[in-house]
């Protein structure tokens, strides 16, 4: 297992050391808008526990950890209003996943129609 960066960007949102645009927080999670937006709604949510991946989240975080990032999922669909017309939720993990930033995230993506799942 990787140790976690403690200097990853996500890592400075948290800690309030560079700016992101809040979208929902609360004690257990955070959720802003992506920088670089590839859909109309493009929101990012990740657990304010240092966690490095889904894998690393499901092994070792506390059960209310768990419960509440999963219920945060719905708060922000709701607050972004992608409750009826649909969204995607995407959790890019490790080299073959693309992931870039090393602290679990949730790519909460939605506003129009997303087209195939997998890029060939
Ligand atoms: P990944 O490829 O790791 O799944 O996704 C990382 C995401 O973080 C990308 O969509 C990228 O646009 C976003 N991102 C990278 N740096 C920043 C930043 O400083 N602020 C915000 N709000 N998003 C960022």
């Amino acid at each position: 297992m990787f140790k976690y960066d403690y200097t990853n960007v996500f890592a400075k949102i948290l800690k309030k050391e560079i700016p992101a645009t809040i979208v929902y927080e609360d004690e257990y999670v955070l959720a802003f808008e992506d920088v670089n937006p590839q859909a109309s709604v493009h929101v990012l949510l990740i657990p304010k526990g240092y966690y490095i991946s889904m894998t690393d989240f499901s092994e070792t975080a506390k059960d209310e950890e768990i419960l509440a990032f999963n219920r945060s999922i719905v708060k922000v669909v709701r607050l972004k209003g992608l409750d009826e017309g649909g969204y995607r939720i995407i959790a890019n993990t490790g080299v073959n996943g693309g992931q870039e930033v090393p602290h679990l995230h949730l790519h909460i993506v939605g506003g129009r129609r997303l087209g195939p799942m997998i890029a060939h």
